[in-house]
């Protein structure tokens, strides 16, 4: 009996607590979201919170800076839905195509697009998926990025995903999500299958 009650207790305390914060979260506008970290479920989570967008009859458009497999399982979903845009850059993973110019130049053509849609505010959600890595190789500017991002239309949200996120992006963001690899089934000898890993 007494330790219901202190459940109860708890729990309306909780409560108002959480309805103290909603209450004080007032304001409408576009968030800017990174993910980053070695585990696994930055693009899928990424891609979720597009396929939300979606559901609400908002307008997206994801960047692919770096081009992996050609069908993925999300791209085969999603590329005709009407109200996203799929854009794939890039030639292939760094290390596979060692490649340093190619890679520079599909960079800046995958940033050209990005900031071109960073300037239309039909689109409520933008995920520039890997684009991370543009800044660790260096192949993209960050300054000019940064401010394309400041300047957005308000309502439009921004996911970006990386394992490493650069200090000045992270400086800018509103929510950062670190995912933290404890285990991965690839360690113990399971390959890429597909639907989990494309
Ligand atoms: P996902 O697309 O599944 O959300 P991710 O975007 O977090 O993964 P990336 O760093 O982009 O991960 O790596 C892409 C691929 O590598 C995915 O197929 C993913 O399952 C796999 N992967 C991610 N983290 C690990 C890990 N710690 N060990 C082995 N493979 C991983
Ligand atoms: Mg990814």
């Amino acid at each position: 009996m007494t330790e219901k009650k202190t459940h109860q207790q708890r729990m309306a305390r909780k409560k108002e607590v959480i309805d103290a914060r909603i209450a004080s979260a007032k304001e409408e506008r576009g968030v800017l979201i990174l993910l980053k970290g070695n585990g696994k479920g930055k693009s899928s989570s990424a891609l979720g919170t597009m396929a939300r967008c979606a559901g609400h009859g908002k307008k997206s458009a994801v960047i692919q800076f770096i081009k992996g497999r050609r069908e993925t399982g999300e791209y085969l979903f999603f590329r005709d839905h009407p109200l996203i845009d799929w854009h794939v850059m890039g030639h292939g993973f760094t290390w596979e195509t060692q490649d340093k110019t190619q890679d520079i130049t599909a960079a800046q053509q995958a940033w050209a697009l990005a900031e071109k849609l960073l300037q239309d505010d039909r689109y409520e959600m933008l995920v520039f998926d890997e684009m991370a890595y543009m800044f660790k190789y260096k192949y993209l500017p960050l300054e000019p990025v940064i401010e394309a991002l400041q300047n957005r239309p308000r309502n439009q949200h921004v996911m970006i995903t990386g394992r490493v996120m650069p200090e000045r992006l992270e400086a800018i963001a509103d929510t950062i999500s670190n995912i933290k690899d404890e285990r991965h089934a690839f360690r113990q000898g399971v390959t890429a299958q597909a639907g989990i890993e494309f």
